[in-house]
């Protein structure tokens, strides 16, 4: 996963701006409205298919595996 806001702070820090202005142009992702990036499992982040939205979980299938038991699901081995 790329971090975009590390490389802007990079650039703001320096003297001649431009190339933060540049940056926030033609290279700054967009703001998602829908699709699989914006699905974010809210333990590790994790984005696409594996994260749950079923009951408003928002998990990822592997933190769901290993946190089901104490979220009360019962019939979960
Ligand atoms: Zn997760």
């Amino acid at each position: 996963m790329g971090d975009y806001r590390k490389l802007l702070k990079q650039l703001e820090q320096k003297s001649n701006k431009t190339k933060a202005v540049k940056f926030k142009k033609h290279n700054m992702p967009k703001a998602r409205s829908n699709g699989l990036a914006n699905n974010k499992c809210r333990r590790c982040g994790k984005t696409g298919k594996g994260v749950i939205k079923a009951y408003h979980l928002n998990y990822c299938r592997n933190c769901f595996r290993e946190i089901a038991s104490s979220l009360g699901f019962k019939k979960y081995d």
